[in-house]
């Protein structure tokens, strides 16, 4: 427990709102409970993601990443608002249907930082978005913002798992009520049943060998050929979809909806066998889309048209 600084939850909470967080929630900052992560590691379900097998000392401990850090901050973001598919064959997951996440909730998180700096000038603070290597659904858990799913994603009783998720890690104290959500999935099966190529397993673990958005953005090698990608040429929602939480989940109003124009007007050209380089450009300065080269997606549009019915190649 930190000493010295410490802070009222309200105010950490009035501050996500102000930058349109949905939630948000604190924890004492301990070592990470159990070894699900190495085990899921063991069986090689990270496939080509060797960058996971690093730094595993701080993600079970993430004080190394700052050792006078006491408390983590989770928040959290819904993008449950209208997604486009423009009536294309082809799909783009709704995370990429914005502006990169990465950036703007990094952003919002530093302009938390800053206010909490306004009153506590001793603050060490250390934003984080899917940047470090931080177990980032299981410290939402531990936070009480909702419980991981048989498809390994934070669902949550208001906003579904349709959420992006930042921490603070930061050497603050506050008096954050203990939450605590028991797991809502109970029989439930439909995320498992919508995988196309069975990638959910047991105990709420992926094998990404088997998963589309894996294929599709961390494979940096083309697509099997025998591989079902359910048309999609960056990222899945199939499983998303299917989560009865997603459906009754409170929706947002629309955001960014110049890169939803962006994202139509490329799966049009795709369909039309126009998508060129210039297209590819534009779109990844926008959205998430930039984690992958303009090669991949072409591998990943052709790896969709060996299962769609005939089309032209593209070049
Ligand atoms: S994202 Fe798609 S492929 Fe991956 S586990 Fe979910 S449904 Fe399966
Ligand atoms: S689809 Fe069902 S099992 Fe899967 S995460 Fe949602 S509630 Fe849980």
């Amino acid at each position: 427990m930190c000493k010295k600084n410490f802070i009222n939850f309200d105010k950490i909470r009035d501050l996500a709102f102000e930058q349109g967080f949905c939630d948000v929630g604190a924890t004492e900052l301990d070592k990470v409970e159990g070894d699900f992560f190495e085990q899921w590691l063991a069986k090689g379900y990270n496939a080509s993601m060797q960058y996971m097998e690093n730094y595993l000392d701080l993600r079970k401990d993430p004080r190394l990443l700052s050792p006078d850090s006491c408390t983590m901050f989770c928040f959290l973001m819904s993008y449950n608002d209208e997604r486009v598919d423009n009536n294309s064959q082809y799909k783009i997951a709704s995370y990429a249907q914005r502006k990169d996440y990465h950036y703007t909730i990094k952003e919002k998180l530093r302009n938390i930082i800053s206010k909490i700096e306004e009153n506590i000038p001793s603050l060490q603070a250390i934003a984080f978005v899917d940047s470090a290597p931080i177990l980032e659904r299981y410290w939402a858990e531990k936070c009480g913002l909702g419980w991981k799913g048989k498809n390994s994603l934070l669902v949550t009783k208001e906003f579904g798992s349709k959420v992006f998720i930042g921490e603070i890690l930061c050497n603050i104290s506050t008096d954050y009520p203990e939450r605590t959500i028991n797991n809502h999935c109970g029989t439930c099966t439909r995320c498992i049943d919508s995988c196309p190529n069975r990638a959910i397993k047991e105990n709420k673990e992926i094998d990404c060998n088997l998963c589309i958005s894996y294929q599709t953005i961390e494979n940096k090698e083309p697509i099997p050929n025998s591989f079902n990608t359910n048309n999609y040429i960056y990222g899945c929602d199939l499983c998303l979809e299917a989560c009865p939480w997603n459906k009754k989940a409170k929706k947002i109003p629309n955001q960014d909806t110049e890169v939803k124009e962006l994202v139509c007007t490329t799966l049009e050209k795709i369909e039309q066998n126009k998508f060129e380089k210039g297209d590819f450009n534009k779109l990844k300065k926008q959205s998430p889309i930039n984690r992958i080269k303009y090669e991949k997606l072409l591998s990943n549009i052709q790896a969709c048209r060996t299962t769609l019915p005939s089309q032209p190649e593209q070049h």
